[in-house]
């Protein structure tokens, strides 16, 4: 793209766009410091509720102590013997996520949950109700402040996604940096490549080999040279290191249908008993199959993906003649799977997904059995959906132990969310 093109493009952002990145700061301790005034002003860590957790968020206090997301609490206890390690609880901040959410429409319909606690706000066509992005981000941090307490965020505000990412990242806590068209230049000449939202290591090593660091040196990379390492890619690492990036804020309704759900549990322990294993892909069928009733969606094939405590980690798959929505179901298939394979180890993690989904399977079953199983997992759903998950469930999964998990970053505030197992990583995602 030549310098015209570029002035060109950007200067059609610039007239389009307004778009606001919201972080929220260190948002599981901080929910559990509004909870339990107990906590706050201490050096606090969420865990989640298995055996071998890690700290998924650290409150600031702790964090002075050089405590990290992903350690282990032992890790964290020699680091800081006071401190105070909880138990996460997944209700708690996806009820928050939803109430921030609605604070959020309050300003524009364009909200894009991107995480748990991260989203993007397109407030093009609301400024000139409110008067300016920084009136409404003011508006916003005391919003949450005057119905969430002491909760805080940093915002990020610029005329892409990309850049207002950038923005909130650079003041925490409690931030609010406008990045102006004019500063781009300087502001992305000496900064690391890896700053920028979707640039990871392994792309940051690939780069570095190449002699690129920053993005000033990442935007005048020749076009071809990147094409030839990166592939289709390339030409998109080359725009991102200019601060260019056309990318929608897509809000909830919109949201393009689910190419699977999928759910995966790291294990309390490394399990070699088939029974076991057995409960824990029930155990996950079950959340799959309530994903997708709530959806709407059924699905042809079923995926079981293991993991050996030595991080290998396989997916098998089997496809059926019929689309699939019902827990029992999808556990026969997958437990049929599990059959075909010989382990060569005990399981660290387990997972199920279902892949080729369609929408609005709304069949009457044709047999009086499965017209009876079709109605006991309605009742089930109907109770479950009004008292809680598990509420009801099977006999197999009483002794279930209460998994208070890492919530899953394609998490949505409601209906289906989108997981690649195989993509899925076993560090947890930073919050
Ligand atoms: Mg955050």
């Amino acid at each position: 793209m030549n310098k015209e093109a570029k002035v060109e493009h950007l200067h059609e952002y610039k007239m389009n766009k307004i778009i606001m990145h919201i972080d929220m700061n260190a948002f599981f301790a901080s929910v559990e410091q509004q909870i339990n005034p107990a906590l706050r002003g201490k050096p606090i860590a969420v865990i989640g509720s298995n055996e071998r957790t890690v700290v998924t968020t650290a409150s600031y206090e702790a964090r002075a102590y050089g405590i990290k997301t992903g350690m282990t609490k032992y890790e964290a206890k020699r680091l800081c013997p006071h401190i105070i390690l909880v138990a996460g609880d997944t209700g708690r901040y996806t009820d928050t996520c939803r109430r921030l959410v609605e604070i959020y429409r309050q300003y524009t319909p364009m909200v894009e949950v991107y995480s748990i606690d991260e989203v993007f706000l397109d407030i093009t066509g609301s400024i000139s109700l409110f008067g300016s992005a920084e009136v409404i981000a003011q508006k916003i941090k005391m919003d949450i402040h005057k119905r969430l307490g002491r909760l805080t965020c940093s915002i990020g505000i610029a005329h892409n996604k990309l850049l207002a990412k950038l923005g909130s990242d650079m003041k925490k806590p409690d931030g609010l940096v406008i990045i102006r068209q004019d500063d781009v230049d300087t502001l992305l000449e000496h900064l690391p490549v890896k700053e920028l939202c979707g640039i990871g290591l392994q792309l940051e090593r690939r780069l570095s080999v190449m002699g690129i660091k920053t993005c000033g040196e990442l935007g005048r990379a020749s076009i071809r040279l990147l094409r030839n390492q990166f592939g289709v890619i390339g030409e998109r690492l080359k725009l991102m290191a200019q601060g260019i990036d056309d990318s929608p804020v897509i809000p909830l309704e919109q949201e393009p249908d689910a190419k699977s759900v999928g759910h995966s549990m790291t294990l309390d322990r490394d399990v070699s008993d088939m029974e076991t294993l057995e409960r824990h892909i029930l155990h996950l069928s079950e959340m799959v199959g309530r994903r997708l009733r709530r959806g709407g969606y059924a699905g042809r094939t079923v995926a079981i993906t293991l993991r050996y405590p030595d991080f290998n980690t396989f997916t098998r798959r089997s496809t059926t003649g019929m689309h699939m929505n019902n827990s029992i179901d999808i556990y026969r298939v997958a437990k049929d799977i599990l059959n075909t394979i010989r382990l060569q180890q005990p399981i660290r993690l387990v997972g199920i997904s279902v892949c080729n989904l369609t929408r609005n399977v709304a069949q009457i079953p044709l047999f009086r059995s499965d017209r009876i199983k079709q109605a006991a997992t309605r009742a089930m759903d109907e109770i479950n959906d009004r008292y809680g998950d598990f509420c009801v469930t099977w006999g197999t999964l009483i002794e279930r132990y209460h998994h208070t998990g890492v919530i899953s970053p394609s998490w949505r505030p409601d209906g289906v969310k989108c997981v690649n197992l195989s993509a899925q990583k076993t560090r947890e995602k930073k919050v």
